[in-house]
């Protein structure tokens, strides 16, 4: 079984400069390749293998020389990560792969392997960057270590993320029926609709920070681009971000953790990855990837167990059909929250009659 084990670590000023040319020059590898292997599939259909890409690596290093001032493996991982980005594409019908920006904050490295945890003086040492302190808040889980990442968040924070493997298979999976199962649906107003007719919000601090958000916003965009009372507002702005991610991260925790002790199957809608890169709305945007990373908890963790993830497509109508007689709303607007069924005269809440849906979907395809 694989797990992810986060730690903070603490490197002085000269590994701080040697790692922005770590998130650099990998940046660039990833953009420089991704680009040669486009137009080789564009225009002679031909796809590049992970072999190829990485003799394309060693002539990137010869014409940029400054790309050897990193760590080899860190660039190695970056082509094997667009290779992976692309296998994404072509077999799990995920989106065309696009340049990593450092407008999106892709500060971030892997390294495959040539690290050395020291648990007992709480130090890590990386190759080219030396030894590191790491705050050791939690043990690190059994097993072998593999991939590490090194990030750095917009306000300034480094992180190292370790992959273990401690071989062992994962749990095969519980039985599970009707009775035992739930379905979920993201809300618009609530943070979820169960087809138990629950229904879980958001908590309030989390709230009252997506308040303050909003206000940054605003604060932002009203000062002069490049003055310094911008860049100040700025860097709240990234703190506020960071404060709500690290919220919601425990939130998605605390609900994931119940469901899956709970049930031992659980239905939910995906999202269409394409249409959340799509420039739409912010709110809508911040509240899709909140999905998705609830997903993602909800996903491993059932792993960890032997428990099940429906996931229905986004395509099913789940809100507007009514759950006992059928009948399809098709006026039902996005701002309606309750609504009578013409048909059966079931009065519906717009969230827990999607609920019961998603779950009546997957029950017809699994059960
Ligand atoms: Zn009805």
């Amino acid at each position: 079984m694989k797990r992810g084990n986060i730690y903070r670590i603490y490197p002085n000023k000269e590994q701080k400069a040697l790692m922005e040319k770590h998130f650099g020059s990998c940046r660039f590898v990833y953009n420089k390749l991704l680009e040669i292997k486009s137009l080789m599939y564009k225009k002679f259909r031909i796809s590049l293998s992970e072999f190829e890409l990485n003799n394309h690596l060693l002539v990137l290093k010869e014409t940029y020389p400054w790309l050897k001032e990193v760590n080899a493996g860190a660039l190695q991982q970056a082509s094997r990560n667009l290779n992976s980005a692309f296998n994404h594409f072509f077999k799990d019908g995920f989106g065309y792969p696009q340049r990593k920006l450092k407008k999106d904050n892709h500060f971030s490295f892997q390294l495959p392997q040539h690290y050395e945890l020291n648990t007992t003086i709480s130090q890590i040492l990386l190759p080219k960057l030396g030894w590191i302190k790491v705050k050791m808040h939690r043990e690190i889980s059994k097993g072998t270590l593999r991939t590490l990442t090194v990030s750095r968040t917009p306000t300034g924070k480094y992180y190292i993320s370790i992959l273990t493997d401690d071989g062992e298979k994962l749990p095969e999976k519980q039985e599970f029926s009707h009775d035992t199962m739930v379905g979920i649906d993201v809300g618009i107003n609530t943070y979820a609709a169960l087809s138990t007719g629950e229904k879980i919000d958001n908590p309030r601090f989390l709230k009252a920070s997506l308040q303050r958000l909003k206000f940054l916003q605003r604060e932002v965009s009203r000062k002069v681009i490049g003055s310094k009372n911008r860049k100040k507002a700025s860097k709240k702005l990234a703190l506020i971000n960071e404060k709500i991610a690290n919220q919601r991260h425990d939130f998605q925790h605390k609900v994931s953790n119940r469901l899956i002790s709970e049930n031992q199957a659980i239905a939910v809608e995906t999202l269409n990855i394409e249409g959340m890169k799509k420039n739409h709305k912010l709110a809508q945007a911040v509240s899709d990837s909140a999905w998705y990373s609830f997903v993602l908890k909800l996903t491993y963790k059932a792993q960890w167990v032997g428990k099940t993830i429906i996931k229905i497509g986004m395509f099913e109508p789940s809100s507007k059909n009514c759950n006992v007689c059928g009948y399809h709303n098709s006026e039902l607007t996005l701002y309606v929250r309750e609504w009578q069924c013409p048909e059966c005269g079931t009065l519906h809440d717009r969230d827990i009659n999607a609920a019961i849906n998603i779950k009546k979907i997957a029950v017809g395809t699994t059960v």
